[in-house]
């Protein structure tokens, strides 16, 4: 892929003002490249990388995918970029329905209750999430924290591990990190919780997957003539009234019209804004982590398929550390870690070890192993979608459809940037079918319920037991008042 890219590599660089510069090459810089192309292929465009290859999260390795590889159908605009491509797709059939699935949450003698107690919270949970559309409530200060939220609902630990984990997995932050409110608009942009534990834990049958790799190739023979500059990071942006100038990590200064920013929001954190974003911006990009969580994804081959010899098929789950497991062919197993920065290279024995235990000793000894460490991107209760003079925002983290922080939101993100940006630059060749193409579609998942059935919702152990109690205490406190006095 490193040499496609580098053949791939445009003319050297140039110093005159450029139409647009894109920062980032991930999915949603590349869409709105090729989206910016196909409206006007007059624009000159400049792509500029951090790292040494193409892709972001769709790392892809010669056994299969390391990074993003699944989605729903109902991710609308990642499946029409597909077909539009030609990339063949093809509906998960690995997992074999008659053999359990391998989560720690499953085993030990409490674990029917955990289940029983999660599924509800989860319920809870996504019939609120209407409640919490993005804007439309107020975050004070002192609102309820997650991590509160969740030792308030759920009694077991297994089932508290659990959330906190998936609150981590979501908005890229520790649960006493972020209010109840933001992880709940977070929910929401990403289409539900549910739709988050089935793409990232539970991996079922019914997912679409895809080579990524091809849509690379594809995508980056589309963008002939876009000039790639890899390994520059951006490190400031200097905003005039007719133009910007952006600086990279090699000292090179780039001048362009307008700027399209396809980076996670921590990315966007540690670029230098002059002069700075605008106040309500501010608040987003101010509100940095306290801590650092990096996910590293890894692909392991065997020669046999060992988790249906010990009995288990679909995924695997542990809690502490939180790994998370799938079949991704019947003797390839994919999966993922999430660590502090600084333990990637522990990542392969801690995990191995924690597979070895459950499918046997051969788990520790794979033919083939790759891994590769990402940043947990964090997602802030709003997206930003509105431009800021000639900085548009990209990044599957600043979209406006319900899968943020997913594929469909990255590519949908992408569309969206390229429109602003033609409105800016060649205003003229705009449509309303353009418009269209980046709209929204509703949450499919997501949908309004009745007040008692929301109510029901929010009954647990806890609460259920509270209830019960003062009850009863009522009840007897009436009683002997009634034999004494009655
Ligand atoms: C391991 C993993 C598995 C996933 N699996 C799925 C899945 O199965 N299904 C699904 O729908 N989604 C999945 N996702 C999420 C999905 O991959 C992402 O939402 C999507 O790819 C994000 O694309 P992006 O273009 O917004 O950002 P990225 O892919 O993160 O791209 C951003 C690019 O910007 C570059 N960059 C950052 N800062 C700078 C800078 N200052 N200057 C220049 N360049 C910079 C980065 O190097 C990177 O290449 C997964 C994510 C991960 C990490």
């Amino acid at each position: 892929m490193e040499k496609d890219c580098e053949l791939k590599l445009g003319p050297p660089e140039r110093s005159q003002k450029i139409d647009v510069i894109i920062v980032g090459a991930g999915i949603s810089g590349l869409v709105a490249a090729y989206r910016l192309l196909e409206k006007e292929p007059s624009l000159q465009i400049r792509i500029l990388e951090a790292s040494d290859n193409i892709g972001g999260s769709l790392q892809q390795i010669s056994q299969g995918e390391i990074g993003a590889k699944w989605f729903e159908a109902s991710q609308a605009h990642v499946y029409q970029l597909l077909q539009r491509m030609e990339i063949p797709l093809q509906q998960r059939s690995i997992v074999d329905a008659a053999l359990p699935r391998c989560w720690e949450l499953d085993q030990g003698v409490s674990s029917n209750l955990a289940n029983y107690e999660l599924q509800r919270y989860i319920n809870e949970l996504q019939l609120k999430s209407p409640f919490f559309r993005p804007g439309r409530f107020s975050i004070r200060k002192n609102s309820t924290k997650m991590e509160k939220h969740i030792n308030n609902r759920l009694f077991f630990n297994e089932s508290r591990k659990f959330m906190t984990n998936l609150v981590e997995l979501v908005c890229g932050s520790k649960a006493s990190d972020i209010t109840y409110k933001e992880f709940m608009s977070i929910c929401y942009g990403c289409g539900g919780l549910q739709n988050i534990i089935n793409i990232y834990l539970d991996c079922p049958n019914t997912l679409l997957e895809f080579d990524s790799a091809h849509l690379l190739n594809v995508l980056t023979k589309r963008l002939q003539g876009t000039e790639f500059l890899l390994s520059r990071q951006v490190k400031a942006i200097y905003h005039y009234k007719d133009y910007i100038e952006v600086h990279d990590s090699t000292q090179k200064m780039h001048t362009t019209d307008v700027l399209i920013l396809a980076i996670p929001l921590n990315a966007l954190q540690q670029i230098n804004f002059s002069p700075p974003v605008p106040m309500e911006m501010r608040k987003l990009l101010n509100n940095k982590l306290k801590t650092r969580l990096m996910l590293t994804s890894f692909i392991a081959g065997y020669g046999d398929g060992h988790w249906r010899n010990a009995g288990y098929s679909g995924s695997f789950l542990k809690s502490e550390p939180f790994i998370v497991g799938c079949e991704y062919r019947p003797n390839v197993y994919a999966g993922m870690m999430i660590h502090n920065s600084g333990l990637e290279p522990l990542v392969r024995s801690i995990a191995l070890n924690a597979l070895a235990l459950h499918f046997g000793d051969a788990m520790k000894t794979p033919h083939t192993y790759n891994q590769h460490t990402f940043e947990l991107s964090s997602l802030a209760h709003v997206p930003l979608t509105t431009p800021w003079h000639r900085i548009v925002w990209s990044s599957s983290a600043a979209a406006s459809t319900c899968y943020r922080g997913f594929l469909g939101g990255a590519v949908q993100s992408g569309l969206r940037a390229a429109l602003n940006a033609l409105l800016l630059v060649r205003p003229q060749v705009v449509t309303w079918t353009d418009v269209a193409d980046v709209h929204c579609q509703n949450c499919p998942n997501i949908k309004d319920v009745g007040p008692l059935q929301l109510w029901m919702s929010g009954l647990n152990l806890y609460n259920v037991g509270y209830y019960t109690l003062y009850a009863s205490s009522v009840f007897l406190a009436l009683q002997f008042a009634y034999k004494k006095f009655g």
